[in-house]
């Protein structure tokens, strides 16, 4: 299909998905929510920082590849490989001395609500969705701060014995700390000059530096546990994301697994007897290979409905699922790596049993669906169209305040690069006869045992922000399809 017919589709889907986002009843999104200190770095600012901690510590620690911030020189290690490959890194650290060393030599230049889940929750809830619930297990008076003022967004609180529903600013426990990330953005042609080497930065991205004190925890008191079904009947579906956040082991001898089960706790008590709620998980970048195929296998398998991520976390999850070959081939960068994205997509589909994957690249949206997911095809390619143009809107403007930001993302054109990579394959799948070129082009083909929908996406040429973007994404994408799904309400039988 050509380009300018791909934009019909989008004004067409975007218009319809106004008219239905008013029938979600309520989304649940939790766990992690942040402070995010943000800071564009110049050249002269990695410089001075070199400078300071001696070029030849910092070469070394970049051979040792830290994969989490003890000191300084981890974090100018790993941001100078960020820096050099123009790739996306976030890595986490374990006390606050980072962040008072940055607060000492550089500073930020704003702050703003940070994490998967406090992201998603003030977009959802600016896009008018009713009954935005947002959990947060460490919601401190500052982190409430960063919650939109809007009433339909909410928090779980206990007061009396009963599960009541109040704005963050009016939920946050007082004797809770903040969690403060820090946002190292970077731009193309930056230079950086380090022990006789010069990178030039190939790409715009950024290097997160995920605070995760001690007191972090994925989890909810067993007494909003027990009363978590009084909020099922007021919600279609559930995100939830920050699963990266639980540790191999805990100082009081808990291991993950706790954790992993408790998580799991929490979904099937949403789930309830409703088999259509909707449960997506916003997957991340995670270094600790035992927590992220915990994540995949224990939580997400079978628990879960829908799935999103980009192509390197598609590579990240194939790796731990033991398809080595094919997490290689994903980040080669060739013209198989999109078949390998796909192919991918329809490994995690099956070995997950999930009804969907979703995988968002710059320049074209994949998802899989299974055959027994209730919606079509077309509502499932609207879905992914809205949702491209809500990240056009969120990447033009930095923070989407209603629905009509939306036509912002619509003016915002659709990639070409994207389109064009798309052709390789559309070649695959040609050859084998698993679709035709028609069928290609127009985003939605019916293979054997799941549907494929392709779309090119919209990307705007210069972001004002790049963070959250993905979020914005798989929330969009989701709550559009919630939006679509039948209406039933059986689950006032208690299990
Ligand atoms: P985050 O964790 O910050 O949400 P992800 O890596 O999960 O980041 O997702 C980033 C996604 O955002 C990319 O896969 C791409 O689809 C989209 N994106 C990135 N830059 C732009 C842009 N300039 N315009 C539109 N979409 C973008």
């Amino acid at each position: 299909m050509e380009i300018a017919e791909w934009e019909k589709r989008y004004s067409k889907a975007v218009s319809n998905v106004k008219g239905q986002l008013g029938d979600v009843r309520g989304v649940f999104v939790a766990y992690n929510s942040n402070v995010d200190a943000m800071k564009h770095i110049r050249e002269e600012e990695i410089q001075k920082l070199i400078a300071i901690l001696g070029c030849e510590n910092i070469h070394e620690r970049i051979a040792q590849y830290p994969r989490d911030i003890n000191d300084p020189v981890d974090l100018m290690a790993r941001l100078i490989i960020a820096m050099r490959d123009g790739k996306a890194a976030e890595v986490p650290t374990y006390n606050t001395d980072i962040h008072e060393w940055l607060m000492d030599n550089l500073v930020f230049d704003s702050a703003r609500m940070g994490g998967q889940a406090g992201i998603i929750s003030n977009l959802l809830a600016n896009l008018g969705i009713s009954n935005v619930i947002s959990y947060v297990p460490w919601l401190s008076q500052e982190q409430s701060e960063y919650f939109v003022d809007s009433p339909n967004l909410k928090h779980p609180v206990m007061e009396n014995d009963k599960l009541v529903l109040k704005h963050p600013k009016k939920a946050y426990d007082p004797q809770q700390k903040p969690k403060i990330n820090w946002i190292i953005e970077f731009s193309r042609g930056m230079r950086v000059n380090c022990a006789g080497e010069q990178y030039e930065v190939p790409r715009d991205n950024r290097l997160i530096v995920s605070s995760r004190p001690e007191w972090i925890r994925i989890d909810m008191s067993p007494n909003m546990y027990d009363h978590l079904s009084d909020i099922r009947e007021g919600i279609d579906g559930a995100i939830l994301a920050g699963y990266q956040m639980i540790k191999e082991e805990y100082g009081n001898g808990t291991t993950y697994r706790h954790y992993v089960d408790r998580a799991v706790n929490v979904i099937e008590k949403l789930k309830g007897c409703n088999p259509l709620m909707r449960i997506h998980v916003e997957f991340t970048s995670i270094q600790n290979k035992v927590i992220r195929k915990a994540i995949l296998t224990d939580i997400v398998k079978k628990h879960v409905t829908s799935l999103g991520l980009d192509t390197v976390e598609v590579a990240n999850a194939l790796n731990v699922l033991g398809y080595e070959e094919l997490a290689y081939s994903v980040i080669e960068k060739d013209e198989n790596s999109i078949v390998s994205l796909y192919e991918g997509a329809v490994r995690l589909l099956k070995e997950l049993e999930l009804q969907r994957v979703h995988i968002h690249s710059l320049g074209y949206y994949i998802c899989v669906v299974s055959k027994d997911h209730p919606l079509d095809v077309d509502a499932h390619r609207q879905a992914l169209l809205f949702s491209s143009a809500l990240a056009a809107t969120q990447a033009s403007i930095g923070e989407v305040k209603s629905f009509d930001d939306m036509s912002i993302g619509l003016k915002v054109p659709v990639y070409s690069q994207g389109h064009n990579d798309l052709i390789e394959l559309e070649k695959y799948l040609v050859r084998r006869g698993i679709c035709t070129a028609q069928d290609f082009e127009d985003g939605c083909i019916s293979v054997d045992g799941h549907n494929l929908i392709i779309i090119p996406s919209k990307v705007v040429k210069e972001p004002v922000a790049t963070v959250g973007i993905g979020d914005a994404i798989s929330a969009g994408a989701f709550v559009a399809l919630l939006a679509k799904m039948p209406k039933i309400n059986i689950c006032n039988i208690e299990e």
